[in-house]
């Protein structure tokens, strides 16, 4: 803490692993404390920040802060992806780059763990605005990337466009064209079900979580928080399985739909964000449904709840909200989006609860088979892809299992998930020496 003052979001994440690991270290991983492995994980490879100045519509010069975070690269390239907003600071990139070191091995692919992103606010600005930003701040992020180096994605305010963009401006400065880049559009570098594969994953995840206990999700009411890309492919994938989603959000309020957000209900909404970047206010006045200015959803009753908007989002208010409403299932689409009171809630009550690092890391996997794709330049059909997003889902899925059994038989997924991600990326420390 004396070493990085301020950086509560990062604390949060340290502690939440460290207290898992913890028993489980001096239980059967003496050699990794020998080798001061959770001292070395905790500090990134290399942070680098800088200036993005660019130009605005009015001729006004903005300067926005950028940053790259190479957390741990003992695995593999940095992957991970690179958010675009106003609450961007070192200590939230620390959290996420520290978390994504342990999801991306719990995809069981070769990728080291990274983040990065600017404090840019998107929202109401226009296209060319939009990209002479990411031009600018492709212009120095391009001299720390590469495809076998560090292969940065999207993620909160980074969509398709932005990744173009991006990508773009890369090509220009490199002359290269290969895969620096994932969440490329699919007619140049892009895998099928990319975007769909973080919202794919979590409510895949959350089957197999279901499942342990003789459920299945068809019928079941769900509540989503978030209305990005996280969220629309979380409440379409629900909707298919026959779910039946009843809330979305964004940031200024939340929309409860009684009847459920149907299909086609769905694709208004996708329309209204992606397209015509909205606000979420206008589908209850264009549906007739209660709409709740700055409030998140977690009073409505559900048996399970998917919040998949940002960190910290969901408390312990909120987490016995949903206790009381008797949820069987709380699987986290976003990354951190509950408490550290909240988690310990419902694990005391050894609900199902579905850390991030395990059930949102469809996304990052499938950046991953994006890579691979890339690689060979070829393309895979949407069949194959979606068909190895299962499993490695599964895989996920079977790994917390196996590392985060209970004596009573019932599964701490947060355990499992921390010791299983652990273990690889340890191992490959320990045989790789003292770096
Ligand atoms: P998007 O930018 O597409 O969507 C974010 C959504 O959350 C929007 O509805 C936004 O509302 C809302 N939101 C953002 N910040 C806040 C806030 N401070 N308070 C309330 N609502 C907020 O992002 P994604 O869907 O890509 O990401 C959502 C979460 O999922 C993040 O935690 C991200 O790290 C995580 N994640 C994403 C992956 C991906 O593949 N995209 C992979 C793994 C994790 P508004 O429209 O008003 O901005």
């Amino acid at each position: 803490r004396s070493r990085d003052p301020n950086e509560p979001e990062f604390h949060q994440a340290v502690a939440e692993v460290v207290e898992s690991l913890w028993p489980w270290l001096h239980r059967e991983g003496q050699r990794y404390l020998d080798a001061q492995i959770l001292e070395r994980l905790v500090e990134p490879e290399r942070v680098v920040s800088f200036r993005i100045a660019w130009v605005d519509d009015a001729g006004k010069i903005q300067v926005n802060r950028g940053y790259r975070i190479q957390m741990n690269g003992a695995i593999g390239p940095y992957k991970g992806g690179l958010r675009f907003h106003p609450t961007v600071t070192l200590s939230v990139l620390k959290f996420l780059a520290f978390e994504q070191v342990f999801k991306n091995s719990l995809t069981t692919l070769a990728m080291g763990g990274g983040k990065g992103g600017a404090d840019f606010d998107p929202k109401r600005k226009s296209d060319a605005e939009v990209m002479r930003f990411c031009q600018s701040f492709m212009t120095e992020l391009q001299r720390h990337i590469g495809p076998d180096t560090d292969v940065p994605a999207g993620d909160i305010g980074v969509g398709g466009r932005e990744i173009g963009y991006m990508f773009g401006q890369y090509r220009r400065l490199r002359h290269r064209f290969d895969g620096v880049l994932t969440g490329k559009g699919p007619e140049w570098g892009g895998s099928l079900i990319r975007p769909e594969a973080t919202g794919y994953g979590a409510i895949y995840f959350a089957q197999e979580m279901l499942a342990t206990q003789g459920q299945r999700i068809q019928d079941k009411t769900v509540i989503i928080s978030g209305s990005g890309n996280v969220a629309q492919f979380a409440a379409e994938k629900c909707i298919a399985l026959g779910a039946k989603v009843v809330t979305m959000s964004d940031s200024s309020g939340f929309i409860h739909d009684p009847a459920g957000i149907d299909s086609e209900k769905l694709a208004w909404i996708m329309e209204l964000k992606n397209v015509r970047r909205e606000r979420l206010k206008e589908y209850a006045e264009h549906f007739g449904v209660e709409y709740y200015p700055g409030q998140r959803p977690w009073a409505i009753p559900c048996h399970v709840a998917v919040p998949c908007a940002t960190q910290n989002e969901l408390d312990s208010d909120d987490a016995k909200q949903l206790l009381d409403n008797h949820c069987m299932c709380v699987v986290e689409g976003a990354n951190m989006p509950l408490t550290t009171k909240a988690v310990a809630q419902l694990q005391s009550h050894k609900i199902l609860f579905g850390p991030g690092k395990a059930a949102n890391a469809g996304g990052v996997a499938t950046s991953g088979l994006e890579m691979a794709q890339n690689s060979q330049r070829m393309y895979w059909s949407r069949e194959r892809v979606d068909g190895e997003l299962h499993t490695i889902m599964r895989k996920i899925h079977a790994a917390c299992c196996e590392h985060g059994q209970r004596p009573d038989g019932s599964i701490d997924y947060v355990a499992g998930a921390n010791i299983a991600g652990f273990i690889k990326v340890a191992n490959a420390m320990l045989a790789q020496g003292c770096l």
